[in-house]
């Protein structure tokens, strides 16, 4: 029932908790290359390649090796890594929001389309990253949002459903099929709105 406030919260990472650029990796790594900023940064955005590497059945080896034969990359591995993972930043507003939420003692979680080069890069680096429940992540699960496997991931890691999640995305595709399970959704625009409506919700005091 949506007016009960939900039980726990449900966090997606790129543009949520962290923004990230991928124009940065692509300036790096088309450094080592005889291809443009801009095409690099294409070939890692938008390519099968990377949906194939985030969804699993891709090691990181492989994801390189792919890599290195289309663009001509000269360096190797651990140097490919550093440069295709250091596109983070955190978002101060939403780390405070999960904390405050940790206050209260609310279960959190992270639900995230990604890769194990980011995650090892983010759990380095981000020391908020430890303090939640539950991880599901794209590349362990071999689903993406929003494919239905990964929510009944979530649902079952989580023993929850429905009403009692809330979940806070910024791609409407994912958000929406988030909905479409019964669960209460924040479809994040800009991070003051975020609070405003877990405010709404019951789960966190007005700042
Ligand atoms: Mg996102």
């Amino acid at each position: 029932m949506s007016f009960l406030p939900p039980s726990i919260v449900v966090f997606d990472l790129g543009k949520v908790l962290l923004d990230f650029d991928y124009s940065i990796a692509g300036r790096r790594i088309a450094a080592c290359t005889n291809m443009s900023d801009d095409d690099v940064k294409r070939f890692l955005n938008q390519s099968p390649l990377l949906y194939r590497y985030e969804t699993g059945p891709m090691t990181r080896q492989e994801f390189f090796d792919e890599v290195r034969q289309a663009t001509g990359f000269r360096g190797d591995l651990a140097e490919f890594g550093g440069f295709f993972a250091d596109i983070f930043s955190e978002m101060p507003p939403m780390i405070a929001l999960h904390a405050a939420l940790r206050r209260q003692g609310i279960p959190t979680y992270i639900f995230s389309n990604t890769n194990d080069l980011a995650i090892e890069h983010i759990r380095r680096n981000f020391p908020f990253f430890a303090n939640f429940d539950g991880y599901i992540l794209s590349y362990e699960v071999g689903s993406m949002k929003p494919d239905s496997k990964i929510y009944e991931a979530l649902e079952a890691l989580t023993g929850k459903r429905g009403a009692e999640i809330l979940y806070l995305d910024d791609r409407p595709e994912n958000v929406e099929a988030g909905a479409a399970r019964g669960w209460q959704v924040i479809l994040q625009t800009d991070p003051d709105q975020s609070r405003r409506a877990v405010e709404q919700l019951g789960l966190l005091a007005p700042a």
